[in-house]
């Protein structure tokens, strides 16, 4: 095992935002069972240990100091099936895009307006993955996770997960302790289709699909992803650099006073309301605005794109120009959506 540990490994193809970035130590964990001697040689050698899946949710910096674990774990097996549903055991290192493909030809429905997210399946519960009116919480029944400080494994229900609008427990007191072993997910037999999301119901409108199939919305979510978000193999980038804030009716009230012409959507996960982070970004003058060798993407405000390799240090720099910007005009603080390391 000590042996399999390798040293100064590049993570510049491992992170989708293609910053140049080196890990102090790295392993690619295949066999979940490796999990413990892995955690118990980074103790003893007082390493730190970093959990990264496909890297599009990160921004890495320079170092990774400490041990990096790449999740690798693959395997989709059957746990549970009754007249209506089925329960699906996927390793976390399973791709998420690939389980998609994979649940529409078995018959196995639900996922089809996440098709297209890219990274794995263990990091889906982290942020409570997202798109056109649907969330992975919906339909995960549990998380297997060990505990990277005891070494232990626990199984944790939906609700213990405590899943929000890209959020989860995994991000508040499991933040940084845990490595996601397993995602259990149930998925109907039978397809009721989900396409009330308005960029969604226009493209079913424009190719006069009534009542479409699964495979229908699933190639309408790639055919609408494909052509408003950069691909990042061709333009580096993370997907959405910040969350869409979230408030309360006062508040929304009281901004839109000075900002009548201002977005809003319901946020049916609290209640409140939630405004589109791209509205205020493009408010403050950045969209196709560059800081050197990062750009908001012309088409995207929510999207920072790094096409000449800028490092780390430089992408969070201008992203805390955005959030100030923000700040400054509308009072409201962005939040970051992926993780900082090194
Ligand atoms: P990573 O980036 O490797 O890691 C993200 C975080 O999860 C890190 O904190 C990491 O430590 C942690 N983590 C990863 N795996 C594990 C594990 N097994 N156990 C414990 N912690 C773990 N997100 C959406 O919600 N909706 C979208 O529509 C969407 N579209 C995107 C489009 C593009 C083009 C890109 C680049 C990104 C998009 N994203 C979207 C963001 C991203 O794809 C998701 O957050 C995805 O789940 C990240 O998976 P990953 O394996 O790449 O995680
Ligand atoms: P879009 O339809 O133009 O939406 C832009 C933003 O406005 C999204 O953040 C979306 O919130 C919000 N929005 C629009 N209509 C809404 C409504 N009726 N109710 C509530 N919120 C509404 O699409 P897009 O930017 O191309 O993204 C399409 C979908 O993919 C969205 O769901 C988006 O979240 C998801 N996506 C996520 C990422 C990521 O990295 N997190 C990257 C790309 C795309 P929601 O985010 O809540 O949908």
């Amino acid at each position: 095992m000590h042996e399999a540990i390798r040293s100064n490994v590049s993570l510049t193809a491992r992170n989708t935002l293609g910053v140049s970035s080196t890990a102090e130590h790295y392993y690619a964990l295949e066999k979940s069972a490796d999990l413990p001697e892995l955690l118990a040689i980074a103790t003893d050698k007082c390493w730190p240990v970093t959990v990264l899946g496909g890297g599009s949710n990160v921004v890495l910096g320079e170092r990774i100091s400490g041990l990096v674990i790449q999740q690798a774990s693959l395997g989709i097996s059957e746990i549970e099936r009754d007249e209506s549903s089925v329960v699906l055991a996927v390793a976390a290192g399973e791709n998420w895009h690939q389980l998609v493909e994979h649940c529409l030809e078995a018959g196995l429905y639900g996922l089809e307006n996440l098709a297209l997210i890219p990274g794995t399946v263990g990091a889906a519960p982290i942020q409570n993955i997202g798109a056109y009116g649907v969330e992975v919480g919906e339909f995960i029944t549990s998380v297997q996770y060990r505990n990277l400080d005891s070494g232990q494994q626990h199984v944790f229900k939906r609700d213990d997960c405590k899943f929000g609008y890209r959020d989860s427990v995994f991000k508040h007191r499991l933040r940084d302790k845990c490595m996601i072993e397993v995602v259990c997910l149930r998925l109907s037999l039978k397809f009721r289709p989900r396409t009330e999301y308005p960029s969604l119901q226009a493209f079913m409108q424009q190719q006069t699909l009534d009542s479409p199939s699964a495979k229908q919305v699933f190639e309408a979510v790639v055919a609408i992803r494909s052509s408003r978000l950069p691909d990042p193999t061709h333009i580096p980038n993370c997907g959405s650099f910040f969350k869409n804030p979230q408030l309360g009716h006062d508040d929304l009230q009281l901004l839109l006073q000075n900002h009548p012409d201002m977005p809003y959507y319901d946020d049916a996960s609290t209640g409140g309301y939630k405004l589109a982070a791209a509205w205020l970004i493009e408010q403050c003058g950045f969209k196709q605005c560059s800081a050197g060798k990062v750009q908001v993407h012309p088409q995207h405000a929510l999207v920072v794109v790094n096409p000449e390799q800028a490092s780390g240090a430089e992408i969070r720099k201008f992203a805390g120009q955005i959030v100030s910007s923000v700040e400054a005009r509308f009072g409201i603080a962005l939040e970051q959506e992926p993780r900082n390391y090194g």
